[in-house]
């Protein structure tokens, strides 16, 4: 019998951002004596179940043909229609024809990163960010360039020198209350790199999933709204804040020819989202008010951030600091130096609690003694709980 040949081996690609380690203990942080402060999922009180029920059912009752159908690869034009107008409310003009529907802003992102992005072109990121904008960009062989930031955002001036010195194409930020760190960029400083685009020539991508979650202080324009970025800018939005995660549906808002590049790139990957999914999302927008669902999902988020700032000073090491947000749903901490928070994660779980290590967010040398602790999924009783637990173990 002729010798067996082993099938072809796979692309090599990066390895995935997060260790074996974190990935096994936030598996066992899954349990349900653990209170995990680790996952990004909005509070389920928050899921309007009846809500999207009575959307399912009108859907599949009134044109049940269409919405079993194939559909266009745009999105579903009513559904387009209401985000559009949802963002001129909110203070940027945009026309349905703008926007592409998305499965989630996590193929946004990969559809920018696929139209954008060939080996060896570099991004430029504020450290730290988004792990799974770090995944996408990884995967497209993009060199990845981490900018300092501080508590109103990206550094302006080190993401001139980074332009200067590594041209760019892409710079993606996370505007508002950011995953990882909860900070929100100032305003002077939006400006500031619309303007810097405008001249030196790269992309902004504008990841906004948090931005209807706002609890403190007043609501911001977006980079896209700036003077000089309208063309050379792309605004990342999302349902899964405001309305339902498993929905995945978001939206990416470009100018036309970064547009139909996306389109285009879509119809490869999937043809279109779920038209059931869309034509539901259409009927809920359409027909509830989910602005008065926020205002209650603020005063939520608020309560539960509060509850955790207050317990820190206590549950953390002397010299410990960490990120007090104007919504969102995360905060950022980071303990004394020698603290290993990937190494600890393990400890933690053993005591009933778990968080996400700090060193996934990281483009650069990661800072292994921070960690991100979302606030949103639990009662201000159980954070309290939770962050004694978290205490301990840190003890
Ligand atoms: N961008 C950021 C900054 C996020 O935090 C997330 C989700 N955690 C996403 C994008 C992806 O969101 P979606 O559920 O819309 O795919």
């Amino acid at each position: 019998m002729a010798d067996r040949v082993p099938p072809p081996g796979l692309v090599p690609r990066p390895a995935a951002a997060t260790s074996s380690v974190i990935r096994d203990a936030l598996a066992l942080a899954g349990r349900p004596d653990v209170l995990s402060f680790a996952g990004g999922m909005p509070a389920s009180e928050l899921l309007d179940t009846e809500g999207l029920r009575a959307s399912y059912d009108h859907v599949l009752s009134h044109d049940p043909r269409a919405a079993l159908q194939y559909s266009v690869t745009d999105g579903d034009p009513l559904l387009r229609e209401l985000i559009a107008a949802r963002s001129t409310l909110r203070g940027l003009e945009t026309d349905p024809g703008e926007l592409l529907i998305t499965t989630g802003a996590q193929q946004a992102l990969m559809l920018l990163a696929t139209v954008l992005l060939r080996p060896g072109d570099t991004v430029a990121v504020e450290e730290p960010t988004y792990l799974a904008a770090l995944q996408c960009f990884a995967y497209t062989g993009a060199r990845v360039v981490p900018v300092p930031a501080d508590d109103e955002g990206i550094d302006v001036d080190a993401l001139a020198h980074v332009v200067a010195r590594d041209r760019p194409k892409l710079v993606y930020l996370v505007p508002n209350f950011q995953n990882p760190t909860g900070r929100t960029l100032a305003l002077e400083r939006r400006r500031a790199v619309a303007r810097l685009a405008e001249t030196a020539g790269f992309w902004i991508a504008e990841d906004d999933p948090y931005g209807e979650l706002r609890f403190r202080g007043a609501e911001l324009p977006w980079i896209r709204n700036q003077t000089g970025a309208r063309d050379r800018s792309v605004l990342l939005g999302s349902l899964s804040k405001i309305v339902a995660p498993g929905l995945r549906l978001g939206w990416i808002s470009a100018p036309p020819a970064l547009l139909r590049a996306c389109v285009l790139a879509k119809q490869a990957m999937d043809l279109h989202s779920s038209t059931v999914d869309q034509a539901a999302a259409a009927h809920y927008l359409g027909s509830h008010d989910i602005d008065a669902r926020l205002r209650d999902g603020r005063v939520l988020y608020r309560e539960r951030c509060e509850a955790m700032l207050s317990e820190l000073p206590d549950a953390l090491p002397a010299g410990s600091s960490w990120s007090r947000p104007d919504g969102g749903m995360f905060l950022w901490v980071r303990l004394p130096e020698g603290y290993d928070t990937a190494a600890l994660l393990p400890r933690a779980v053993d005591h009933g609690v778990s968080y996400v290590p700090g060193a996934p967010f990281f483009a650069g040398p990661p800072d292994a003694s921070t960690l991100r602790l979302s606030f949103a999924g639990h009662a201000p009783p159980d954070t309290v709980e939770g962050m004694r637990r978290l205490g301990k173990a840190l003890a």
